[in-house]
């Protein structure tokens, strides 16, 4: 893949482009024949960008900029958005996710989370978690429902909110843990459980680490119970991490 490229001013204008891969969040139209793109770039983080006369069959850009796309692209600075100038593929993502229901779906909410979690980011640990994510969706390596809480847990882990699942969070006991409290960010014993706690199967617990740490021989032969257990949590502690979030923006604009 090419190295990020800058070029500065040509002779006989502003016309400054920089380059990324990046792949493409989501799109929405604007006006007629142009989408507005939202990508997530390997070394520029969030990128929105307009993609002109994308919606004409005959546009340049084809079905490259198409959500779960990676691409390597080339960008204008415009005075608000930026203008999408190029791009190459360099994984056509798109189709082997959309064209089954469950990769779709789960596609779906990955790259709404990545969306939601990556708008200050300019690192690339979240790009190759991404590109990794829907690269195994696109090639069925794993269940997409897996796919996608292994995804959320990783990705709530890059933006600082990494759960424990495999000791008590308040005293670190590794047995007996037999609990889940979202709101201390993952399973505590039963001396730490206050009432009301909702209690986890161990195959569970044991599930949600192997999602954690991306240990695929466990999360494989994990039991539907276990999954569908799982995925509540996953989906219970990502809920929980937005509206903290959400809370704490608003605060700061009181402020
Ligand atoms: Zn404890």
């Amino acid at each position: 893949m090419q190295r990020r490229r800058a070029q500065t001013a040509s002779d006989n204008g502003n016309m400054q482009l920089y380059e990324d891969a990046a792949i493409v969040l989501r799109t929405h139209k604007l006006g007629e024949a142009d989408r507005i793109i939202t990508l997530l770039g390997r070394e520029y983080g969030k990128i929105r960008a307009v993609a002109k006369g994308v919606r004409k069959p005959t546009s340049k850009f084809g079905g490259r900029l198409e959500p779960f796309m990676v691409v390597n692209a080339q960008f204008r600075h415009g005075r608000s958005l930026d203008i999408v100038a190029g791009a190459e593929t360099l994984r056509a993502y798109s189709d082997p996710i959309s064209r089954d229901y469950n990769r779709y779906t789960a596609g779906n909410t990955i790259v709404e989370t990545a969306d939601i979690l990556t708008n200050a980011d300019r690192g690339n640990d979240h790009y190759t978690l991404l590109l990794g994510a829907l690269g195994s969706l696109a090639r069925g390596d794993h269940t997409p429902e897996l796919v996608r809480g292994s995804y959320i847990l990783r990705a709530l882990t890059i933006a600082g909110w990494q759960p424990i699942f495999d000791r008590c969070v308040r005293c670190g006991r590794t047995e007996p843990i037999s609990h889940v409290a979202i709101a201390l960010g993952g399973a505590v014993c039963d001396d730490c459980a206050v009432p009301g706690t909702p209690k986890v199967e161990a195959e569970t617990l044991a599930l949600l680490q192997a999602l954690l740490l991306g240990d695929w021989s466990v999360a494989d032969t994990s039991t539907s119970f276990a999954r569908a257990e799982s995925a509540s949590i996953i989906a219970a502690y990502l809920q929980f991490v937005l509206e903290r979030r959400i809370s704490s923006i608003t605060v700061g604009n009181q402020a």
